[in-house]
């Protein structure tokens, strides 16, 4: 078995994490973004039938992203992927001491095992993310922490990397926790970080994939997609949880108006009056007062 340094791992770790960020965020930019017709008029549709134009009108802003907006959440990605390439350069290098609780055999720990602690850190992932986020949406907090990744206003899949240094470190500082006290196969953390990478892109998609019953049917209900997150960038102070709407839920973070929005976002032509694109940066203003 060959072990390497922690810098080799480093570099290797900060080439794969950027490329991961280029090829999921860039290239659902590219499909849902790429052509201009997606903005450029068309009469919506309201049926959500997943065609081009039920695409059209799914898109759950009123105007073309910035330049300048995914130019800023392309620097913060970029700053993200020195903490996060940092957390899992320690974790193998850790591992290659017999520190921590990742396993290489499935067979180990048993299949039921695997598929449990799957779901386990996703559910432990969920909570902690709720709560640092509400803390973040504090005002003294938001300033330092967490203004960046709401700079862009309306999220692109560009966005949904962007986090400010702090905001960066406090979530690789999860990733490193639990690996140093839950038992994981490393296919389970693959699965894992590809699950939170797909998500957060969907959730900051700028488009609603799901259909028209999502928000309302018994299992779906529980589940956080575009318009749900998007409410959050547009509002400030609803829907802070990452996979899932129980802590809104539980904790009244929920937006009531959600199910009605959700409705709204498959026929985007009332969306040009209903989405204040200038918001954070009147949210910026008062807070730097
Ligand atoms: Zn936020
Ligand atoms: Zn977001």
């Amino acid at each position: 078995m060959t072990y390497h340094s922690f810098w080799y791992y480093w570099a290797a770790f900060f080439g794969l994490i950027l490329v991961r960020y280029f090829a999921v965020a860039g290239g659902a930019y590219l499909l849902f973004y790429g052509l201009p017709s997606r903005f450029s008029g068309g009469t919506g549709n309201t049926g959500g039938t997943g065609n081009t134009g039920g695409l059209l009108g799914r898109r759950l802003r009123s105007k073309p992203p910035q330049l300048q907006a995914i130019r800023q959440d392309i620097y913060l990605a970029m700053q993200s992927t020195l903490f996060f390439a940092t957390a899992a350069a320690f974790v193998i290098w850790r591992y290659d001491r017999g520190e921590t609780c990742l396993y290489a055999d499935l067979s180990a720990y048993g299949y039921f095992y695997a598929v449990t602690s799957f779901g386990l850190v996703l559910i432990l992932q969920d909570s902690y993310f709720y709560f640092i986020h509400r803390a973040f949406h504090q005002p003294f907090l938001f300033k330092h922490f967490h203004a960046g990744h709401h700079r862009s206003g309306d999220p692109t899949p560009w966005t949904s990397f962007a986090f400010d240094p702090a905001e960066a470190c406090l979530q690789a500082i999860f990733l490193v926790g639990i690996t140093f006290i839950i038992p994981l196969n490393f296919f389970v953390l693959i699965a894992l970080l590809l699950t939170m990478t797909v998500w957060t892109v969907v959730n900051h998609l700028g488009f609603e994939l799901f259909p028209a019953s999502f928000s309302r049917h018994w299992l779906s209900k529980w589940l956080i997609g575009s318009t749900h997150h998007s409410l959050h960038h547009r509002k400030y102070r609803v829907h802070y949880g990452l996979y899932f709407t129980v802590w809104d839920k539980l904790l009244g973070t929920d937006d009531p108006a959600y199910e009605l929005e959700f409705d709204d976002s498959l026929r985007s032509e009332k969306l040009p009056e209903r989405l204040p694109e200038r918001l954070p940066e009147k949210l910026s203003r008062q807070l730097s007062d």
